[in-house]
């Protein structure tokens, strides 16, 4: 039984990622630190966590939770059931299979027992091949125990004839395909491994004298104070012990690097480092470039909080038009109302969002949002500017228009639900009632994120299939079911 909505019922015109991971070993007391990292990452997934941990006395344990990590993973009754120097942890929104119906099954680490021990993993990602592999899987005999795509890993290692963990995980890695950044643990060993083209992000820290920290984001480690050392490397898997110190493997052919481009437009917290790049920085270039590319006469720049904020500060430092806080957002909102009532519900962004009055009256006020998905928020923002008395409202969008859903671990509607997938940018700005709307180009978001050259069309840098519909890794379920991705040509 599903024991809680998700956090926040209202916010359903965004892409959402689904998950963030975290992993340590060599300190005394690792699920302390697991649990501090999974609530840095919390903003990757608040439906539920889970933390898995080994001591040689107590062996493995596991708390798997609906809710956030600060509710479930701060409690003594909970913590000193996970006692050992490693451990992992999985925040999630919701994985391929389950959306909306998660089970407490559903929820990582998932757990293996294998021949010759244990193995816990937590994935971060999509696998695009699920379906057929988990066909595959139980006409050869496998039991499933939920329905998520990651626990395909754990099947396919038990089928492996290797020796030992790490080498079972890349006999089945190789038949995975998707995006992927897994932590996982043995007795004795974290490994992480980011698939061949390094989609969703992996970071390696050091913590204290012989810790060693994989996170999704550096965030999280500046919270437990450990020091950032480098990404794994797209296509590279970590083996980190006490007797061997960390091993680097590379298991699958190499392949041009393909990061989700928008992990710098949304998904990474501004304060985490990415591709070698503030987060921050890299928002606020893409606001200087949004003014550059789409000037506009007007009085305010606002931005749509929070994660509008840095691109918003950047944009009013190229115009020369004063930055403001505009709209106020309740950050304890989505607590407050857990299980709401209709009358609460069709308030929406209203609970969530409240405009400064007295400084939008009478102003020409540009908005400056990450994304348009759906565009019921966009509709209800510029209600509420205009309801206060502007006189004018300006959208300025820092990623392209959103007209492609992912299979890479990011939860999107379906296609025909994306405002730009059947509309153009000015059918888009006359559907939501503005003034003016604008889209960053793709290739000034390139520049942004530091490509100076743009976006190279015949071998793209990033992943951008969201906004380009060039998928880098067929989704093969999805084309099997009927989905038709655009050719090179289209
Ligand atoms: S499709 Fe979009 S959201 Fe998904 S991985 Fe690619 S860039 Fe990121």
């Amino acid at each position: 039984m599903r024991e809680m909505p998700p956090a926040d019922p209202f916010d359903d015109d965004k892409l959402k990622e689904e998950c963030g991971v975290f992993g340590v070993v060599g300190v005394a007391d690792a699920s302390s630190f697991v649990a501090l990292g999974l609530h840095a990452l919390q903003h990757r997934g608040q439906e539920a966590g889970g933390i898995v941990t080994h001591d040689p006395e107590a062996g493995f344990n596991s708390a798997r939770r609906f809710g956030y990590v600060r509710d479930n993973f701060t409690k003594a009754s909970t913590m000193e059931t996970l006692p050992g120097p490693i451990g992992i942890g999985h925040v999630r929104y919701s994985t391929a299979g389950s959306k909306g119906n998660t089970q407490i099954r559903d929820v990582q680490p998932f757990f293996g027992e294998f021949s010759m021990g244990g193995a816990a993993i937590a994935h971060n990602g999509n696998i695009t091949n699920a379906v057929a592999l988990r066909r595959e899987l139980i006409e050869r005999g496998s039991i499933f125990q939920s329905s998520s795509d990651s626990e395909c890993i754990i099947h396919l290692m038990a089928r492996s004839l290797q020796r030992n963990i790490p080498e079972r995980m890349k006999d089945a890695l190789r038949r995975v395909e998707g995006a992927f950044s897994i932590v996982a643990m043995t007795r004795t060993k974290l490994i992480g491994v980011r698939d061949p083209l390094g989609v969703r992000p992996l970071v390696l820290g050091k913590v204290g004298e012989d810790g060693w920290v994989l996170s999704s984001e550096t965030c999280a480690l500046d919270i437990i104070g450990a020091d950032f050392i480098r990404e794994v490397e797209p296509g590279e898997m970590v083996v980190i012990s006490k007797e061997r110190g960390l091993q680097s493997f590379h298991p699958f052919e190499k392949a041009k690097s393909r990061f989700c481009i928008f992990e710098h437009v949304y998904f990474s917290r501004p304060d985490s480092i990415q591709g070698g790049q503030s987060v921050y920085t890299t928002r606020r270039a893409i606001g200087v470039e949004l003014a550059r590319e789409a000037p506009v006469e007007a009085d305010l720049v606002c931005p749509v909080p929070d994660s509008g904020t840095p691109a918003a500060i950047g944009f009013s430092q190229e115009s020369g038009i004063p930055y403001a806080m505009g709209i106020i957002r309740n950050q304890y909102m989505g607590r407050t109302f857990i299980e709401p009532s209709e009358q609460i519900r069709n308030m929406g962004v209203l609970l969530k969002l409240n405009v400064n009055r007295a400084l939008i009256r009478g102003k020409r006020v540009i908005l400056v949002d990450d994304s348009v998905v759906r565009g019921t928020t966009s509709m209800k923002i510029k209600q509420m500017i205009l309801d206060a008395g502007a006189a004018e409202v300006h959208f300025r969008i820092a990623s392209p228009p959103t007209a492609w859903p992912c299979f890479y671990g990011v939860d999107t509607p379906e296609r025909d639900k994306l405002l730009a997938s059947h509309m153009s940018e000015e059918e888009m700005r006359d559907h939501i009632g503005v003034d003016s709307l604008k889209f960053i180009s793709l290739d000034g978001l390139y520049r942004a994120v530091g490509e100076a050259n743009g976006r190279d069309a015949k071998s793209p840098q990033y992943c951008d299939a969201c906004f380009s519909g060039e998928y880098p890794v067929v989704p093969a379920d999805m084309v099997e079911g009927g989905f038709e991705i655009k050719t090179a040509a289209e």
